[in-house]
C-alpha cells in the first residue's frame, strides 16, 4: 500500500513552518490578460499569500500558497487556472 502523507494547516503561519511548496499538488496561475484587478482573490485567500502591486495586479507567493484554489473560484473574470505540480502525490492519495 502506498504511503500517504497528510498535511494539515489550520491557520496561516509565517516563516518556514508555513511554507507549502514541498507538499502542494497544484498551484494557481493568473492570466493577467483576463485580470480586471478587482482584488477578490486577495480578499478571499485564507493564507494571505497574495499581494497587490502598485498597479493593483495580484501576485501569488508560491512559497506559502497551499493550492486550495479558493482564489480561482472567487475570481469573476476566470483569470486564475490550476496548474498540477505533483501528479504522483495525487495518485497516491486517490488509491
Ligand atoms: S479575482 Fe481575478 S480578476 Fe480579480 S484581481 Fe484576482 S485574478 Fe484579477
Ligand atoms: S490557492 Fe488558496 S492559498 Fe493559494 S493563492 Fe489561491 S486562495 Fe491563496
Amino acid at each position: 500500500m502506498a504511503e500517504r502523507k497528510i498535511h494539515w494547516i489550520v491557520e496561516p503561519v509565517d516563516g518556514i513552518a508555513g511554507q507549502t511548496s514541498e507538499w502542494r499538488t497544484a498551484k494557481p496561475v493568473i492570466n493577467y490578460e483576463l485580470c480586471t484587478r478587482c482584488e477578490q482573490c486577495w480578499l478571499y485567500c485564507p493564507d494571505e499569500c497574495i499581494e497587490i502591486d502598485d498597479e493593483r495586479y495580484p501576485h501569488i507567493d508560491d512559497a506559502y500558497c497551499k493550492g486550495c484554489m479558493i482564489c480561482a473560484h472567487v475570481c469573476p473574470a476566470h483569470a486564475i487556472s490550476e496548474e498540477v505540480e505533483d501528479e504522483q502525490i495525487i495518485v497516491e492519495a486517490e488509491s
